[in-house]
């Protein structure tokens, strides 16, 4: 559902992506790895065009990802949950939730907030649906951010680093969350530091370094016998 080939992304003089390789399959659970600065954040930015990438091609769902048509096409497809939650402040939780689909899907407010409804009990916080965003915990946000991004029933979901800006005691239900969405269907690319989720959630494990990928293997190869030297001194520093 998702291919790369030969992605590259400049900053200027300096080269973030280096001609990327990468296909995910529609319903597979892809888990981005690498040290600080390794370009995890700007592939999985090109994906949904966030980034516009200088060289290569990125399909989604069949649909070349450029600047023009094509990019409500894929946009439609994906939803993102940033680090930082990017919640509207103004708006309601219930409404945070129920705005996609009304501006894009052209639902009523009505059926939109009834399916926004349903969303919210589906990550645990129906009760908050009334309050704001800022009257909530750090993780209750990132589940109010999950709920947005299912609103608009995407194909694909991107996460970066959803849980980096949690507290260590609300990071367990929001990866919670996001293992409740492994398998069901929807495809999932994620960048965590979050070890142990990335070894339970993860079919693949692709890990980056200098822009590159360097290493694509399941989770059990990767944590327990990698020999890509990297990859060995990358788990070194952060197991
Ligand atoms: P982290 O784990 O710290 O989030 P990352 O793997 O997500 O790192 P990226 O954010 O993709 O890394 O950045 C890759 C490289 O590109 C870094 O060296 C970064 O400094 C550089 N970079 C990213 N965004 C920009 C930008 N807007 N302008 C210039 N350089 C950038
Ligand atoms: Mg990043």
């Amino acid at each position: 559902i998702i291919h790369m080939r030969g992605v590259q992304k400049r900053y200027g003089h300096f080269t973030a992506l280096k001609g990327v390789d990468l296909d995910v399959a529609a319903g597979e659970v892809v888990v981005l790895l690498g040290p600080s600065g390794s370009g995890k954040s700007t592939l999985i930015r090109c994906i949904n065009h966030l980034e516009e990438y200088d060289a290569g091609d990125v399909f989604v769902g069949g649909v070349r990802v450029e600047r023009g048509r094509n990019l409500l096409k894929v946009r439609q497809q994906t939803g993102m949950v940033f680090q930082a939650f990017n919640l509207f402040p103004n708006l309601s939780v219930l409404d945070n939730v129920a705005l996609g689909p009304v501006r894009v899907k052209k639902l009523s407010w009505d059926e939109s907030r009834a399916k926004a409804r349903t969303l919210l009990t589906r990550v645990g916080i129906g009760a908050q649906a009334e309050k704001f965003p800022t009257q909530l915990s750090g993780g209750q946000q990132q589940r109010v951010g999950i709920a947005r991004a299912l609103a608009m029933e995407p194909r694909i979901l991107l996460f970066d680093e959803p849980t980096s800006a949690l507290d260590p005691e609300m990071v367990g239900e929001v990866l919670d969350v996001i293992k409740g969405l492994a398998h069901s269907g929807v495809t999932l690319v994620l960048v965590t530091h979050e070890m142990g989720f990335a070894r339970q959630v993860a079919d693949r494990i692709v890990f980056m370094e200098d822009g590159e990928i360097r290493e694509v293997s399941t989770p059990d190869v990767f944590f327990s016998s990698t020999r890509n030297e990297r990859a060995r001194a990358f788990l070194d520093a952060v197991l």
